[in-house]
């Protein structure tokens, strides 16, 4: 029998060929495997069901992440998936398998990071499921959200000459993660040393503390727009780009110019001799949304300050960066590939 290593496929390789392979029985499955929720026939609406797994070594650090923010992004990193579909969270289950190295106070620790996430987005956690395992920790979130029938926004709805627009800012999540990785190798290297991190708290909040954007589907409901098409920011803004644009079988011109990142973003990318944009296109974690809006409601959106327009939508299916200085470059993605990683 022919044996396909993982990093062949990818993870999003992997997805489609599992997909293949899956049939739908119940009616009621409005949209299964594709989106950042799945979508159910409610009745009066629509039902969002959404799974997003966290694994020790692999999505974070025990080193340098505490165990409540650790519960906190668990839940916040599903709220961003429920806002990708324009939805409103209700409820979340929760499992836990974890190894006898974690005391109760230690899984406590997690619970209120996760009791804290969920008073702040005001979801219920209504169950879930505690296992053991050998070693490392992971925790496995899903979230129940609710949506009109009419606000729906899938990643297939983006249509040529939409104004492509994304929230916040860009690329701070990541170097986050890169100065929380230098001060542990500092720490490593000399464990008298105190981590110097006061100088980039706004990047590492990012990292250890996201928001799920789900603000901005108030905002939206409340000014009367419907995103042509939506997506969360988690692998990286180039990836998120190429989901949409293959979704809804159009292309996408973004301009470097209009991309929204901080000060402290730019300044840290220079630290780490790194291009801002790279970091922006290929790194990861920034829970911001990435929306298509139609034109008529552009004007609208201008109210929400918020939301930056970086582009537009293009009949022909290339997608395209231009540089500042007029360069046109094709945007490519990996993501966050961790089936490529080293065991
Ligand atoms: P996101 O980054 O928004 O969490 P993913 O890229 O993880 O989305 O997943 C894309 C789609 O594939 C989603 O619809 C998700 O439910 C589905 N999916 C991911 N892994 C599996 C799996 N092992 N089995 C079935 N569906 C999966
Ligand atoms: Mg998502």
């Amino acid at each position: 029998m022919k044996r396909t290593e993982l990093g062949e496929l990818g993870e999003f390789g992997l997805i489609d060929r599992l997909k293949e392979n899956v049939k739908i029985y119940q009616p009621s499955t409005v949209f299964g495997i594709g989106d950042d929720a799945a979508v159910i026939d409610s009745g009066t609406h629509y039902t969002l069901v959404s799974t997003d797994m966290l694994v020790e070594g692999v999505h974070f650090d025990l080193s340098y992440v505490p165990l409540k923010h650790l519960g906190y992004k668990a839940i916040a990193v599903n709220m961003s998936d429920i806002a990708a579909m324009n939805g409103i969270p209700k409820q979340v289950t929760v499992s836990i398998s974890l190894s006898n190295r974690f005391s109760v106070e230690a899984i406590e620790e997690i619970y209120e990071g996760i009791n804290a996430a969920c008073e702040n987005y005001k979801v219920d956690l209504v169950g879930g499921d505690t296992t053991s395992t050998r070693a490392g920790l992971a925790l496995s979130i899903t979230a129940i959200g609710e949506v009109s029938k009419e606000a729906i926004s899938y990643r297939k709805g983006a249509k040529a000459n939409d104004v492509l627009c994304v929230t916040g800012d860009l690329g701070a999540a990541y170097l986050g993660l890169q100065v929380l990785e230098r001060e542990k190798q500092v720490f490593l290297d000399n464990p008298e040393m105190k981590p110097e991190l006061n100088d980039h708290e706004y990047l590492v909040g990012r990292q250890l503390k996201p928001e799920g954007r789900t603000d901005i589907v108030h905002d939206l409901k409340e000014k009367g727009i419907v995103p042509t098409s939506m997506i969360d920011i988690s692998d990286g803004l180039a990836s998120e780009i190429l989901h949409i644009s293959k979704a809804s079988g159009v292309g996408m011109t973004v301009f470097v110019d209009n991309i929204p990142i901080e000060n402290k973003t730019l300044t840290t990318a220079n630290e780490f001799n790194v291009n801002p944009i790279t970091v922006v296109m290929n790194g990861g974690e920034d829970y911001e949304l990435l929306m298509t809006i139609s034109q008529e409601d552009y004007e609208k959106v201008k109210a929400i300050p918020e939301i930056t327009p970086i582009g537009f939508v293009t009949e022909d299916k290339n997608n395209i960066l231009v540089t500042n200085s007029g360069e046109k470059v094709s945007i490519t993605a990996q993501g966050w590939n961790h089936l490529q990683d080293k065991e």
